[in-house]
């Protein structure tokens, strides 16, 4: 807190009415609301702290309650590609809401999206919208099962597919691969359904596949793992994987919820040029609204209710308004060439913090995939695996956080956190990010 109110002050503002502001605000949520969030990384506990409260947003700031302003990073953690509040989702939001805003029945918007998504997606035939990524990895799973007839699922240590409680679940520590819950209230004999794996590792998969290959009804993972740090892949791994589940009849599922429609308008599928039977989608694909997908096939979609007997439904799934959201966001990339403009960004974050990360006190490497880059505070190479994060990591970074945050520069309030570029970013933000970096670095113990 202290942190943040000296940088207020630096700034001009008034420290003790910004206090009373912000603070008021949190006094009333924590009575009102578990942890006074509506998310838990939103409370800050990994840095320690108090959590922002925001009023509002536009381009690439985010403003607090108390007038102080940050040149923000975190981009509601991924669906912002184009920046906060941008004008043309605005006026399509603004467009579609007072053309009613939930109809409860098919709408046009949805087939447009639909097809956008479809068009764009290697091997993607059908979609179905749901409201979040927690859904779609959800339906996606239920779905694999039901169109298989298995039970097993497996997934990465070091992924993180949102809080449903079959993927809610941890490597257990005697048998390596049998989950145990990670979290209470997910009942074990749900998590003894999945099987979980270390990243970057061909033999554990192939051991798995050989022992229990064909109850495997799917394999999910993060292509590109941007939840635990940003675990880039080998693609001999992602093939292993790819010819595995082939050859086993597992279906393989790409969640795609933070890469889909960031990395380029195929997701990290056309970049690997690995196909996944099925993939999920969230965040960008409805332009900050709440929106997620998933989708195949059409043989494998036929699965579904109505069609099919696996069942799925949303009283505000395909919303007329976030699909709104989401078309004006993919139409605004595309006809501005968004993906390359987002890439040359890239390259200017790895060109302005080459010479801040050469002379850190801290270990420090940025590690960067298109418009998603994290600050690995380790030495070494670059970490492939949950297993090859350094775990002083988090106590570098809290300092590191709050020292950028009070320049007015918010990163992710967590160690193991990716950051966002978006359109609204330019190479001066970006240079004002190099220069709070290395001056807070050179603060940091
Ligand atoms: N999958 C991935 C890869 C994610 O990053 C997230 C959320 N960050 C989810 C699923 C869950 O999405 P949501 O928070 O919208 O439920």
């Amino acid at each position: 807190m202290s942190d943040r109110r000296e940088a207020r002050a630096a700034r001009g503002v008034d420290s003790a009415s910004v206090a009373t502001q912000s603070a008021g605000w949190l006094q009333r949520a924590r009575a009102r609301i578990p942890g006074g969030v509506n998310s838990p990384v939103r409370a800050f506990r990994a840095v320690g702290g108090e959590p922002l409260v925001v009023r509002r947003a536009a381009g690439a700031e985010i403003e607090d309650v108390d007038g102080n302003r940050f040149l923000d990073f975190v981009g509601s953690w991924g669906p912002l590609i184009l920046g906060h509040a941008h004008p043309e989702v605005v006026a399509a939001v603004r467009e579609a809401a007072g053309r009613g805003t939930s109809y409860g029945a098919l709408c046009p918007q949805e087939v447009e999206l639909a097809e956008r998504v479809t068009a764009a997606y290697p091997g993607l035939e059908q979609v179905r919208f749901v409201s979040s990524g927690t859904e779609a990895t959800m339906s996606a799973i239920r779905l694999a099962r039901g169109a298989t007839g298995r039970d097993l699922i497996v997934k990465f240590s070091g992924c993180y597919h949102g809080h449903a409680d079959h993927l809610l679940v941890a490597a257990g520590s005697g048998l390596a691969t049998l989950g145990r819950p990670d979290s209470a209230g997910v009942p074990a004999a749900f998590a003894e359904r999945t099987r979980v794996l270390p990243l970057d590792d061909v033999d554990a998969l192939e051991e798995l596949f050989a022992g229990e290959g064909d109850a495997i009804a799917a394999v999910i993972i993060e292509p590109l793992p941007a939840n635990n740090g940003l675990l880039v892949q080998r693609p001999a791994f992602l093939r292993a994987l790819r010819e595995l589940t082939a050859r086993h009849g597992s279906l393989l599922i790409f969640d795609e919820v933070i890469t889909g429609f960031r990395l380029g308008s195929g997701g990290a599928a056309a970049g690997t040029g690995i196909t996944p039977d099925l993939a999920t989608f969230g965040k960008v694909i409805g332009g900050g609204l709440p929106v997620g997908a998933f989708g195949g096939a059409t043989g494998t979609m036929r699965h579904l209710a109505p069609e099919g007997p696996v069942y799925q439904a949303g009283t505000l799934s395909g919303n007329p308004v976030a699909m709104a959201a989401g078309l004006a966001t993919l139409e605004v990339l595309e006809r501005d060439d968004g993906w390359r403009r987002l890439e040359t960004l890239g390259k200017k974050l790895d060109e302005a913090l080459a010479p801040v990360i050469a002379a850190s006190p801290l270990p420090l490497q940025l590690v960067r995939q298109g418009s998603i880059f994290w600050l690995a505070l380790q030495a070494g190479e670059p970490p492939r695996s949950a297993a090859a994060l350094d775990p002083q990591a988090p106590a570098r970074y809290a300092p590191l956080f709050h020292a950028l945050l009070g320049a007015g520069i918010y990163l992710a309030p967590s160690a193991y956190e990716v950051g966002f570029l978006s359109l609204a970013h330019d190479e001066q933000h970006i240079e004002r990010f190099a220069a709070a970096l290395r001056v807070a670095l050179g603060e940091c113990p």
